[in-house]
Order: structure tokens, then sequence, then C-alpha cells
């Protein structure tokens, strides 16, 4: 009996160290999974840490970049002028209100010269740096330039003209070898002058076409009236552009406007034309007869010229560009009249009906009798829709000259 009870509670010691050994494995179990979890977690954890970081040293750029530029637009502007003269780090700058003030140079500024555009401090006045502001764009934005497509074959008479210009502009850009050969300088420019829209222009593109040259168109009372304070340094920007995109010609229209005579040049205004035409004389001096930039000026007005721009080694050839003759006005019409319609239209006819027009007169009577073709619903034109067109001509002609008489 004894030994029976001894037997069962063995029995059931056993079996309790079997249940311990089972709860134990289990516990690990559970450890270690929560383990697992608990590193997996920590690993998000730590991405999660990771990325934030990332996304504040992002933030901390994204602010330093605004308050610095907070900063800097709280900075007062810095003016802009044009040097006059330098000296070590010293230079005489011109304000844009055209007072001239003697001032600091920074070392950053470089070498300067006159003309140069710097950037000045407004309190101080000292020259920070320097800035680039004749850019290409500049003079693309002020003045025309054009690869024109006008030809000789669209320039009626004036021959003499014509052959002129080739020998002046176009031989030399053509064949500077023969000049070097010969031994002699082709001039530099040529003046075209007489009235106006006979023509000068377009001998002016012609010779551009043929050369293939860069054409830049400038109209000398723009230069003076619109850019005031800038004429003298457009025209130094102009020339620049001119040599960087060679062969050019530079056609300076109503020339009059900024070489006209002067007794004296009291006014500012005057002043400022006077410096644009120094300018100008300055970079007909500066460059190359053999160059490839060519100088065309032309002037309704050669009476009041200043006999410096047609001294020798400027524009030293003038053209006379004429009202044109019989010839020239029957070759005129033919020109503009090539394309036109016409029925029983006899040229020659009408040639001495357009005494003393211009070219530029010529090519308004074609338009002018086109009109009053389509006013009739006619697609053809005829002889009395030009002599109608001759008369409106005429009488606009002489209403413009009794209003410039008063
Ligand atoms: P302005 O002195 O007023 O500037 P301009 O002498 O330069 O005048 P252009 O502008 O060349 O005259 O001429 C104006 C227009 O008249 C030309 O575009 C052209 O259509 C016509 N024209 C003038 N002369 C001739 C010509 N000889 N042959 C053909 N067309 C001409």
């Amino acid at each position: 009996m004894t030994e029976n009870k001894a037997m069962k509670a063995q029995a059931a010691a056993s079996g309790s160290a079997h249940d311990d050994l089972t709860n134990g494995e289990s516990q690990s179990k559970v450890l270690s999974d929560s383990l697992t979890r608990l590193e997996e977690e920590n690993k998000i954890i730590q991405n999660t840490i990771n990325k934030l970081q990332e996304e504040s040293a992002m933030l901390r750029e994204l602010f330093d970049k605004a308050s610095n530029e907070l900063n800097n637009l709280k900075k007062p502007a810095l003016l802009v002028s044009e040097v006059i003269t330098s000296e070590g780090n010293h230079a005489v700058i011109k304000l844009p209100n055209g007072n001239k003030f003697y001032c600091n140079v920074s070392k950053d500024a470089g070498n300067l010269l006159p003309g140069d555009s710097v950037l000045v401090e407004q309190k101080s006045l000292n020259v920070i740096k320097k800035i680039d502001l004749c850019t290409n764009f500049d003079v693309e934005k002020y003045v025309i330039i054009e690869k024109p497509t006008e030809s000789w074959k669209d320039i009626g008479g004036l021959e003499i003209e014509k052959r002129e210009i080739q020998e002046v502009i176009e031989l030399p850009l053509k064949k500077p070898g023969l000049f070097k050969k010969i031994g002699i300088q082709p001039p530099k420019g040529v003046l075209l002058y007489g009235p106006p829209g006979t023509g000068k222009t377009l001998l002016a593109k012609a010779v551009a076409n043929s050369t293939k040259a860069t054409f830049i168109e400038v109209v000398g009372s723009e230069l003076v009236q619109k850019f005031i304070g800038e004429g003298a340094k457009l025209v130094k920007d102009i020339f620049d552009y001119a040599r960087r995109h060679a062969p050019a010609i530079v056609f300076i229209d109503e020339i009059d406007a900024l070489a006209a005579m002067r007794m004296e040049t009291g006014t500012s205004g005057e002043r400022e034309v006077n410096r644009t035409f120094m300018q100008l004389l300055a970079e007909l001096d500066g460059f190359e007869h053999l160059g490839e930039v060519k100088v065309i000026a032309a002037t309704n007005r050669v009476d009041i010229l200043d006999q410096a721009i047609i001294r020798p080694g400027r524009l030293d050839r003038l053209i006379e560009v004429n009202l044109p003759d019989e010839k020239g006005r029957l070759d005129i019409i033919k020109v503009h009249s090539k394309n036109m319609n016409l029925n029983g239209v006899k040229l020659p006819a009408l040639v001495p009906e357009m005494e003393n027009f211009s070219g530029a007169e010529i090519r308004a009577v074609c338009t002018e009798a086109g009109y009053f073709a389509i006013r009739e619903n006619r697609d053809y034109v005829t002889p009395e829709d030009f002599l109608m067109a001759i008369d409106k001509i005429r009488i606009e002609d002489e209403e413009d000259e009794s209003m410039i008489l008063g």
C-alpha cells in the first residue's frame, strides 16, 4: 500500500517536471517571437528616423536659402553707372542723372576702362563690380538687324550709283586681295545723299544682300531722341556687334540728325548729340579700310552736314542719288509693275506724266492703280487706273509741300 503511494507520488512528480519543461519551452518561444517583432519594429523606427533626418536636412537647406534670399532682398539696390576714367583703385564715374563722382574701386571690379558699366553702392558710391551691359541682346533690341532680300534687279535706273556702290562696298568685301595687290585703300564707307524716296536704303540693302553681309540699320534721329544719355554707348555697341557679325554693313539713315553742323554746344541735349557723333567718328577712325565692316550713311540734307564726317579716312565717298530721269522712271515702273495684271497699259506712255516723281512715288502709283481696279471689281489694271493713280499721288505730293511751306 505504502509502496503504491510512493509510486503514484513519483509518477506525479515526473509529470509535473515534464509540464515545467513544456512551459519553459513555450515561454522562450514567446520571448524569441517578441524579440524578433521588437527587432523589426526597431528597424522600422530606425528607417523612419533616417527619413526624418533627411527631410530635416532638406528643410534646413531650404530655410537657409530662403533666409539668404530674404537677406539679399533687404539689401539696398546698387546703382548702374558709367566709368569716365580710372586710376589705380579710384575712378571717376557718371551716375545716370549725369553727376560725376571720384570714388573708391573694390578689388573685385578688376581693370576698369572708360565706358565700362559698373555697379555702385548707393550710400558710399564705392564701385563694387564691373558688369557687361553691352550684350548682343541690347543691340538686337534697339536696331533693325537683317539679311536683306532686295537685289540689284529690284532697283530701277540708278546705274551709275549702283556701279559706284559696288566698287566702294561690294568689291573690297568680295575681293580684298585685289586692293592689297594694287596697293590702294578703299573707303570705309559712303554717304548717299539726295531727296527722299530715291532708293538710298534700297541701294544699301542690295549691296548687303549681294555681299551676304549682316545689315544693321540705325536711324540718326532715333539715336539721339530715344536713347538719351545712351547714344554714344549704343554706337559703340553697334560697331562691336558689327565686328562680331562681319561681314556687316552699318546703315545710318538720317545721319544729319547726328552730324549736323553746330555753332555751339550749349544745351545738354546738344552735348549729348555731340558725344554720340564723336563716338561715331571714333568708330570710323578705329576700323580697318579692308576690314569686313562698312558704313553707309544716308541724308536728305547734305548741305548741313559737319565736314568732319566726310573727311578722308571716314565717309570719304559721296554718292548723289537724285530723282530719276525718264529712263530711270521707266525702269522703276517696270520693276514695280512686273507682277501686275496689265491690260493695254503702255508703260513708256506713263513716264512723261510722272515728271519729278521719286522711286517711292512711282511704287505708290502702281499700288494705287491696283486699288482703282479692285474698286471697280476688275482683276486687271488699265491705263486709266494708272492715270488716276498718278493724279492722286501728285495731289498728295502738292498737299505735303504746301503743308511744309506753311
Ligand atoms: P529716305 O531718304 O526717305 O529714307 P530713300 O532714298 O532711302 O528715302 P528708299 O527707302 O530706298 O528711299 O525707297 C523707298 C521705296 O521706294 C523702296 O522700298 C522702293 O520700293 C521704292 N524705290 C525707290 N527708288 C527706287 C528705285 N530706284 N527702283 C525701285 N524702287 C525704288
